[in-house]
């Protein structure tokens, strides 16, 4: 489907979308009748590398541009059959399916030698020009050393690393970015209003992610969402044609680990796998969207080197670095690179994905564990694991607290045997900022508990059992509902009878 992409194909320098720094070096080049002899255009595929070295062509080549410009006319003859690609002054080589000596000889050296009668320039394009053999590139050389006069090569290559050096420094090179998704979305956005179709922007924003920058890639996508021939595309439509939102996957997967909702993340596996969804990609997705979070938590500005978002993902990127340790991302990120490699060979395709997830959900709650059985030892100080992690107050949530919340009443009962069987009465209503909310039935349980030395006892329990200072706020609930197998039990009131000399109601 590279049809919208040919027909959207830019024409002149202002229409191609990024690669800002190229575009001016090369139009000023033009405007002074100065450019190079040979350019090297490097960089990923699909990012404009061919586009601007016919637009280089054509404009070198216009019959109508008049110096000090830059821009080629698209109505001259030349920029006529340039763009239907008749022009016989144009030549361009794939080198992947030329790559021997002969051929460049053939179709690159001889032809450059042919003399130009006419002041227009012979424009050698070669694509892919790191596939050429050996002697294919030392003949070239030759060429390139002394270049016929008129004659301009563009080289295209997607792995400069196979252009040998002398090569490379006979020509002006170019370092072709990825565009930005923002500017894909906008691409997209433009060509679809030409095309007279609304689409979702969520649809949209899913092609520019899955395109990974490369322009051609998502027009070829929007090319096939268009060709749904709807006048209004939803999401759900899309989905018919294009990959499913891989990008809401990879963020509800990630909501899935957050919450250790391993049967959630499971399902998600499964579902996505029914509905074709590619589980390499999927887990690489994921990997990516952790290595985000990883960096952004180290150092914002880092974010750089990791992999574009739209805004609102980058929201919730954002939340996540509240939610996730940065140890827990490290191992996440292990775990999940060492399963990828296994999804190509393994004979169930989704089970290294969700052996992944057992083990990165199952890891949560072994170093819970960790914390219970070090606090049991009376003798060393309780979670010096999670202490030298020195774990942030938004690293912890409710759910953590009452994963350790037996723990906390059995260590408070060293202190205080009444004391514990109070907080046993209480219930875990919610944990925010560092402040630990429990409501108690009976005022005098909430006011004993109030009480800066009870309070204090137990704050420092809870402290050292979850590694981050938390703060006590007892409320009174009289709604509250205390089970007779934990707290209503006429030992414990009674027992708090005796030490505190109150009458509690049974
Ligand atoms: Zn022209």
């Amino acid at each position: 489907m590279s049809v919208i992409y040919r027909k959207y194909r830019p024409q002149v320098f202002s229409d191609v979308v990024g690669q800002e720094h190229i575009k001016k070096i090369l139009t000023e080049e033009i405007k002074r009748g100065r450019t190079a002899h040979a350019f090297l255009f490097t960089g990923p595929r699909g990012v404009g590398k061919t586009t601007l070295a016919r637009i280089l062509a054509k404009s070198l080549n216009c019959e109508n541009r008049k110096e000090g410009d830059f821009e080629p006319c698209n109505k001259c003859l030349s920029c006529d059959s340039i763009d239907k690609g008749s022009d016989l002054n144009i030549i361009e080589v794939d080198a992947a399916s030329h790559t021997g000596v002969q051929n460049v000889r053939e179709n690159i050296i001889a032809v450059s030698r042919t003399a130009i009668s006419s002041k227009k320039h012979k424009i050698f394009i070669i694509d892919e020009v790191h596939m050429l053999s050996t002697s294919a590139f030392n003949a070239l050389l030759k060429t390139l050393e002394e270049p016929p006069p008129n004659v301009v090569f563009v080289l295209a290559t997607t792995e400069i690393y196979k252009v040998p050096e002398t090569i490379i420094s006979r020509c002006e090179s170019f370092d072709f970015k990825r565009i930005p998704i923002s500017e894909v979305v906008k691409r997209l956005e433009k060509i679809s209003k030409q095309e007279e179709v609304k689409i979702d922007k969520e649809v949209l924003d899913n092609i520019a992610y899955n395109s990974e920058g490369c322009l051609r890639d998502a027009e070829s996508l929007l090319g096939q969402v268009l060709s749904l021939g709807e006048k209004e595309i939803s999401k759900e439509q899309a989905e018919i044609v294009i990959p499913h939102s891989s990008l809401n996957l990879v963020f509800s997967l990630t909501d899935f680990i957050a919450g250790k909702d391993t049967k959630g993340a499971i399902e998600l596996v499964n579902n996505s796998l029914t509905d074709g969804v590619d589980l390499s990609k999927l887990t690489e997705h994921l990997i990516e969207l952790f290595r985000k979070i990883l960096l952004l938590k180290i150092n914002p500005e880092l974010q750089g080197f990791t992999r574009e978002f739209d805004d609102k993902s980058n929201e919730k990127i954002i939340n996540f670095t509240k939610v996730f340790s940065g140890e827990q991302i490290f191992k996440i990120i292990e775990i999940l690179n060492k399963r990828l490699l296994e999804i190509k060979s393994s004979k169930i395709t989704q089970l290294p994905l969700e052996m992944a997830i057992v083990e990165i959900c199952a890891g949560e709650s072994k170093s819970q564990q960790a914390v219970k059985s070090s606090s049991q030892n009376e003798n060393k100080p309780p979670l010096s694991v999670d202490k030298q992690d020195n774990k942030s107050q938004s690293d912890v949530k409710l759910q953590d607290i009452e994963f350790i919340w037996s723990r906390v009443i059995e260590n408070a009962r060293k202190h205080n045997n009444s004391l514990s069987s109070m907080l046993q009465t209480g219930k875990l209503r919610s944990f925010s900022n560092g402040q630990l909310t429990i409501a108690f039935k009976f005022e005098f349980h909430q006011k004993k508990m109030q009480d800066i030395k009870n309070r204090k006892i137990i704050e420092d329990i809870i402290s050292d059992n979850i590694g981050t200072q938390v703060l006590l706020n007892p409320i009174l609930d009289t709604t509250l509902e205390i089970k007779k197998d934990e707290a209503s039990n006429g030992e414990i009131l009674d027992s708090i009878n005796e030490v505190f000399g109150e009458d509690v109601e049974k």
